[in-house]
C-alpha cells in the first residue's frame, strides 16, 4: 500500500505548524509537518482502525507525541471552537481531543496505540473466552 502526501492550507491545531493532507486507499487525513500528529475528520479514525497497515501513516515519534499530548485547550482547526478531550471508554490511557462537528486530533503514535491496543483486547476477549469455555 502506498500513500501520497501534499501540502494544503489546515493548520495544526497544536504546534501550529502546516499539515500535510495523506491518503491511505479512500481515507484522507491531515498531518502535521512538525509534531506528526493527526487530525481525523468525524468517522475516519474508527475506518482506518478496521485496516491492517492504516498505521502506516502515524509515523512521528510516539516520544514527542508524549510531550504534545501535555499541550491542552486546544481549538479546532476548522471551526476554532474549543476542542474538548476525551479518552476511548474501551483505552481510557489514550486522550486526544475532539470537536464535536469535525472530527479528532491524536498525537503521534497515538494511533497506533489506538488500533493495537483494540486488537490486544480483541485477543485478550479471545483468550478469556477459550479459559471459561
Ligand atoms: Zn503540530
Ligand atoms: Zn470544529
Amino acid at each position: 500500500m502506498k500513500y501520497v502526501a501534499e501540502i494544503h492550507s489546515l493548520q495544526c491545531p497544536k504546534c501550529h505548524h502546516g499539515m500535510e493532507e495523506v491518503s491511505y486507499g479512500n481515507l484522507k487525513v491531515d498531518r502535521c509537518t512538525n509534531c506528526h500528529g493527526i487530525w481525523f475528520d468525524t468517522g475516519e479514525a474508527e475506518a482506518l482502525k478496521e485496516r491492517w497497515m492504516g498505521e502506516a501513516l502515524d509515523t512521528g515519534d510516539p516520544e514527542i507525541g508524549k510531550r504534545w499530548n501535555e499541550v491542552e485547550d486546544i481549538d479546532c482547526p476548522h471551526c476554532g471552537i474549543r476542542m474538548h478531550k476525551t479518552s476511548d471508554p474501551s483505552q481510557p490511557h489514550i486522550w486526544y481531543e475532539v470537536c464535536d462537528e469535525h472530527g479528532m486530533f491524536l498525537d503521534a503514535g497515538e494511533f497506533t496505540d489506538y488500533k493495537y491496543e483494540t486488537l490486544l483486547d480483541k485477543f485478550r476477549d479471545l483468550v478469556t473466552g477459550q479459559r471459561s469455555a
